[in-house]
């Protein structure tokens, strides 16, 4: 296998084609801390996409509750266990060396373990390129099992190590977890595909199944270590998000001709995500775009993480960690960097403050943001320091330039003329 770099592993590693990326990337930030499991998203994804027949258990977009719920059922707990299964038959350990970082090469450290594609040749079944396995029929059951199923208590809040954040803890603890493609850079779905009918659009680096050269192999829905790719058994090819690419091509008459965001992302009630592009270097490595707000968000103050980097296909989505949730589990979810980003979004920097009333303020994807600053209207103590508040004003630009969305950190208030009152 040639070796491809993961900025995310901050490594090479082994993957079954050669580097060649997007010139864009399609990319987005969940903030976990905000989403109220409404499925306001996964409605608005299966709306538009998944209602036809055949199709009735796809949820290409779904929110789930952990640590107890997955689509499809436990999911993650048995990627994890089988890549556990393969570190223990090569003597190794699946752990990181945070001391080695740097910004741009390494930002969470090295990861030293093994990922699904280097974990394979110690799998039982050693032909294929990654680590995986495929669900039951019944483990696609529910899209959101266990829903709102707490677990944890007082008691066990010093095994759990739960360290204090400065806010309200959480003795017992659950959290959602919205979850789409990642689109990822090394897609383990592209690759195990042996018809060779999955490809990343060199346009925005959205992965697609190309329905015409499907067979229906399903080593995709085996290899995908997020369980992304669907089988239909009406039509006997495999289903995936689409990244809704006509609205990311303009193509949606709302917006004339401007790329628009997905439609799980423009739906969001709580107001949880932020999805967008962002440009490539020919190695791969993202282009200096410091007011791009997902470049700012991801890379510049590193509050949003990937999900499962040690999974190695460097996915594409990215999470603002819950802050109540014990710090053990949601490392080994969303790797090392974990602490600094609760950290920044417990006592957010003016500017991220600012930044984070983008999410869902305009259906059109935001390339660019400036910011106007206005008067200090709060102060407080957080984590033993002083913070303050200022109402800035954060600009949205999209791709032609024009302004597409202007917001206040202090949401204005608005009162209803007389006229409407009792008015149903
Ligand atoms: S629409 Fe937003 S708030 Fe509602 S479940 Fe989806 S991600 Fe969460
Ligand atoms: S999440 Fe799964 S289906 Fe989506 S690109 Fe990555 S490997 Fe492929």
């Amino acid at each position: 296998m040639p070796n491809v770099y993961n900025w995310q592993l901050g490594r090479e590693m082994h993957y079954p084609y050669s580097e060649k990326h997007p010139e864009a990337q399609f990319a987005f930030v969940f903030n976990i801390n905000r989403c109220i499991a409404c499925q306001t998203c996964t409605m608005a994804c299966k709306s538009t996409w998944t209602f036809s027949k055949g199709q009735e258990y796809m949820w290409w977009n779904n929110v789930e509750t952990k640590p107890y719920g997955g689509y499809p059922q436990s999911w993650d707990v048995k990627l994890l266990e089988l890549l556990d299964d393969a570190h223990q038959k090569a003597g190794r350990e699946a752990a990181w060396d945070s001391t080695r970082r740097d910004d741009e090469r390494q930002p969470y450290g090295v990861y030293e373990g093994m990922t699904v594609f280097e974990a394979a040749r110690h799998a039982d079944k050693r032909e294929e390129v990654a680590l995986g396995y495929e669900p039951t029929d019944d483990e696609w059951r529910f899209p959101n099992i266990y829903e709102d199923t707490a677990t944890g208590s007082r008691d066990q809040r010093e095994s759990q190590n739960l360290e204090s954040t400065g806010l309200p803890e959480h003795h017992t603890w659950f959290f959602y977890l919205q979850r789409i493609c990642n689109h990822c850079t090394y897609p383990a779905c592209l690759s195990a595909c042996p018809r060779g009918a999955i490809y990343k659009r060199p346009e925005d680096g959205i992965v697609l199944i190309d329905q015409k050269r499907c067979r229906g192999y399903r080593k995709c829905v085996m290899q995908c270590p997020y369980k992304k790719p669907m089988f239909r058994a009406t039509t006997r090819v495999s289903e995936k998000c689409i990244a809704c690419y006509p609205r990311i091509e303009g193509k949606d008459p709302l917006t004339e001709g401007e790329p628009m965001e997905t439609r799980c992302m423009a739906a969001c009630v709580g107001k949880i995500r932020l999805q967008g592009l962002v440009g490539l270097n020919e190695d791969g490595s993202w282009i200096e775009d410091r007011q791009n707000p997902l470049y700012y968000l991801i890379k510049v103050e590193k509050v949003a993480l990937p999900l499962y980097p040690q999974f190695g296909t460097e996915p594409n989505g990215y999470y603002i960690p819950p802050r109540w949730a014990p710090r053990e589990y949601l490392r080994q979810m969303f790797g090392p960097g974990v602490d600094e980003a609760i950290e920044k979004y417990s006592r957010p920097s003016r500017e991220l403050l600012a930044v984070l009333q983008l999410f869902r303020a305009s259906q059109r994807i935001v390339f660019r943001y400036e910011i106007i600053e206005g008067e200090k209207v709060f102060e407080r103590t957080v984590n033993g320091e002083a913070w303050s508040m200022y109402n800035d004003t954060v600009v949205g630009f999209g791709k032609n330039g024009e302004e597409v969305a202007r917001v206040t950190v202090e949401e204005p208030i608005f009162v209803r003329p007389d006229v409407h009152s009792n008015l149903i």
